[in-house]
C-alpha cells in the first residue's frame, strides 16, 4: 500500500485517532500526520508517543495543507470544530469522520464546507470500552465494517479514495444512507450500550444483593455487560442525544420483545421461550461464521490460572 495523502489531520486523539494514527504509520498509508488534541496532557501523549508528525492546540492550525481531515472527537464537538476549521480547509481535501452516529453529523456539519472540499461522514464499527491516546492500536480495524455516508451528488473519485484509505487500515468499506446508518446502528451498537448502561445501573441500585455479591458472581452474565458498560460517558451521551428517533423506535420494539418475555415467563410458557432463545442462539453462530467474534468459550478468556 503506497502513500495514499501527503497530509492527515487527525481531530482528536483518542481510542480511534490514535489506533488511525497506528494503522497508517504501519501501512504508510500518510506522508505526515498532523493532531489537534484540546489537552496538554493529550498532545504531550500524541507528541511522544509518536503518533504525530506535529500537534495543535488549535483544530485550524492542525487541518492547514491536510488533504485529508478526520473528526475523531465524540460527535457533540464536531458543530463547533467544523466551523473553526472550515476557514484553513484546503480545496480539493476530503473532510470526514469517525462518529456512531450519522444524520446529526451531515446536519452539524455540512453547512460549514467550504466548495471544493469534498465532506464524505463515515464510521468504523470497531472499537474498545478504552478511551485516550494509549489505547489505540493498529489491528483495531482489520476484518471490520467501515459504514460510508457519502451526500447525493458525493465526487465519486473521493469517495472512492476514501474508501481505499479504509481498506489500507484493514476494513470493508460499505455504503449507505445516513438514516440508514443510524437506524442499523440503533439496534447493532446504540440500544446494546443503553441496555449495559441499565442493567449495571440496577445492579447497583439493589438493596437485597450486596456490590461485593454483584462483583463475586459476575461471571454468571452481568461481568460481559459490565464491559460495554464502561465505555466513554462523553461518547456515549452525545450517541443518543444525536441519534433520539432511531434509538427510540428500537427501543420501542424491545420493550413490546421484552413485554412478550415478561409474559412467557409469567405464564409458565417454555415453548415461547425454547423458541425465542434457540433463534438468538443461531444469531450468535452467524456472527461467529462472519468472522465477527471468536467462537472460544467464555469470548476465549481461558481458563484462570489456579
Ligand atoms: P476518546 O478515546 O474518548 O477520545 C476522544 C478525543 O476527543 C480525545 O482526543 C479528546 O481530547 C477529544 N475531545 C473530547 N471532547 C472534546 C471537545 N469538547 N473538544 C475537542 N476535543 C474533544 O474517544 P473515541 O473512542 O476515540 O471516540 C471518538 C469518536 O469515534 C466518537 O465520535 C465516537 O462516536 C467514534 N467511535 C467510537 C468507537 C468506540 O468504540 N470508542 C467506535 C467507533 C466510532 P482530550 O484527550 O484532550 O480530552
Amino acid at each position: 500500500m503506497s502513500v495514499q495523502f501527503r497530509r492527515v489531520a487527525l481531530i482528536g486523539i483518542g481510542l480511534i485517532g490514535s489506533s488511525l494514527a497506528h494503522a497508517m504509520r504501519r501501512k504508510e498509508l500518510a506522508g505526515e500526520i498532523t493532531g489537534f488534541a484540546r489537552s496538554e496532557a493529550t498532545r504531550a501523549k500524541a507528541r511522544d508517543m509518536g503518533l504525530v508528525d506535529a500537534v495543535f492546540p488549535s483544530p485550524g492550525g492542525a487541518v492547514e495543507d491536510a488533504d485529508l481531515v478526520i473528526l475523531c472527537s465524540p460527535v457533540g464537538t464536531y458543530a463547533a470544530l467544523a466551523a473553526e476549521i472550515a476557514p484553513a480547509l484546503k480545496p480539493g481535501a476530503i473532510l470526514t469522520d469517525v462518529g456512531s452516529v450519522k444524520g446529526a453529523v451531515v446536519r452539524d456539519v455540512e453547512g460549514h464546507v467550504p466548495p471544493g472540499v469534498h465532506f464524505i461522514p463515515g464510521h468504523p464499527i470497531a472499537g474498545t470500552e478504552q478511551s485516550g491516546p494509549e489505547s489505540g492500536f493498529a489491528e483495531l480495524f482489520i476484518n471490520r465494517w467501515c459504514i460510508l455516508t457519502p451526500l447525493p451528488g458525493a465526487d465519486t473519485q473521493a469517495v472512492e479514495k476514501l474508501s481505499e484509505f479504509w481498506r489500507g487500515c484493514g476494513s470493508n468499506v460499505e455504503i449507505m444512507t445516513p438514516e440508514h446508518h443510524d437506524l442499523v446502528l440503533a439496534i447493532t451498537s446504540h440500544l446494546p450500550h443503553l441496555i449495559a448502561y441499565n442493567i449495571v445501573s440496577t445492579a447497583a441500585d439493589l438493596e437485597e444483593v450486596t456490590s461485593s455479591e454483584v462483583i463475586k458472581y459476575s461471571a454468571g452474565g452481568f461481568r460481559d455487560f459490565t464491559r460495554i458498560a464502561a465505555s466513554d460517558p462523553t461518547m456515549w451521551r452525545d450517541v443518543f442525544l444525536n441519534n433520539k428517533d432511531a434509538v427510540l423506535e428500537m427501543l420501542g420494539r424491545f420493550s413490546e420483545d421484552l413485554s412478550a418475555l415478561q409474559r412467557a415467563i409469567r405464564w409458565g410458557d417454555g415453548d415461547t421461550l425454547f423458541n425465542i432463545f434457540s433463534r438468538s442462539r443461531q444469531i450468535r453462530r452467524g456472527i461467529i461464521a462472519a468472522g465477527q467474534d471468536t467462537a472460544a468459550p467464555d469470548f476465549g478468556r481461558g481458563v484462570p490460572k489456579p
